[in-house]
């Protein structure tokens, strides 16, 4: 069975205080309203992380994610957070491949297979995000370009190594942009991902969550989410406001 998942990306926003009354309110009222088979990540930035997973430690649908970690395991490397530091205070999730990572910090796929590595080494649960420029889409190589970034960072893994994996789908033109991929947009290229997946995974593959990002908001997210091959979202700005978070997943 595919978990639905709805994770918030908080990128570089809040306070620290403001930060830790936005995760209190997710976890209160996602507790209290949102259905028990669909599950809510806070990927938060790095300072809230330690407080953030002590709050949701004892939720019933809400974990905490980081937005990034190191591709390496420890050692000198200044500014660097590892995956084994991230895991180590509760923290179950992490996203890697963002693009802004990889387009602000040129993250590429052989690193993403690095990180990859290190976060299922360490139990944390990668959420690897893929997805095609405007450019690309209008020259009709957006199938084969998001192929490409799934092979080359995560194909190396066994089935077993893979199984935990959540893919999340993000066309860079609809990323905070108000622009969103239409339903039929987003099934296609889902429903696409899906089969490169199994094509080498099987039945694992076919289990894979697959989420949508770019400009989810509740206004739209039930006709996503009603998309066969949606399997939640990846959610930026509307995740900074606790009910629209919680209304988003509340439409699944
Ligand atoms: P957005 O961001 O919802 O603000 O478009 C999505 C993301 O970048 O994960």
């Amino acid at each position: 069975m595919r978990k639905k998942i709805i994770a918030g990306n908080w990128k570089m926003n809040k306070s620290f205080e403001d930060g830790l009354k936005l995760a209190a309110e997710v976890v209160h009222t996602a507790d209290a309203e949102v259905p028990a088979d669909v599950h809510l990540v806070m990927c938060t930035p790095a300072i809230h992380l330690a407080a953030v997973a002590k709050l949701t430690a004892s939720s019933r649908s809400v974990a905490t994610g980081a937005q990034n970690i190191y591709q390496k395991d420890s050692g000198a490397f200044t500014g660097e957070i590892s995956a084994d530091m991230v895991a180590s205070i509760g923290v179950k999730y992490v996203i890697l491949g963002h693009s802004e990572r990889r387009e602000y910090f040129a993250e590429t796929n052989a690193q993403l297979a690095d990180k990859v590595n290190l976060a299922l080494k360490h139990g944390l649960t990668p959420i690897f995000c893929c997805g095609e420029t405007l450019a690309q889409r209008e020259a009709g190589i957006h199938f084969t370009f998001v192929k490409q970034q799934i092979t080359e960072s995560l194909f190396h893994l066994s089935p077993e190594q893979y199984a935990t994996i959540v893919i999340a789908y993000e066309p860079i033109w609809a990323i905070g942009t108000g622009v969103t991929a239409s339903s039929s947009q987003a099934q296609e290229i889902h429903l696409e991902i899906r089969k490169h997946l199994a094509s080498k995974y099987g039945d694992v593959g076919q289990d894979t969550s697959i989420l949508y990002g770019g400009s989810a908001k509740p206004s739209n997210a039930k006709e996503l989410f009603a998309c066969p091959d949606v399997d939640g979202g990846l959610i930026g700005g509307a995740s900074l406001v606790a009910r629209d978070f919680i209304d988003i997943a509340k439409s699944y």
